[in-house]
């Protein structure tokens, strides 16, 4: 699969969201570089925007963006 249509718009990608340099790569690699379709962050970008991605959504969090997707995430805790 192609790379992530939305890298250039995301911080995820660019290294601005975990402490963990490790994750991050891994996560670009799984996510970013291969199965972007999968990832939570590129799901709610797609409905929600750029904008509507909450900063410390990890790419595996898919639960979570189902809920952001309905909702926007107000009926989240
Ligand atoms: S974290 Fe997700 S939305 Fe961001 S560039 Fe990677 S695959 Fe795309």
């Amino acid at each position: 699969m192609p790379d992530c249509t939305m890298m250039r718009l995301c911080p995820f990608y660019h290294g601005e969201m975990l402490r963990e340099p490790a994750k991050g790569d891994r996560y670009r690699a799984r996510y970013c570089n291969d199965n972007f379709a999968w990832c939570a962050r590129y799901m709610v970008a797609r409905v929600r925007g750029m904008e509507g991605v909450p900063s410390d959504l990890t790419p595996d969090e898919t639960v979570r963006a189902r809920t952001l997707m309905i909702d926007g995430g107000s009926a989240a805790g």
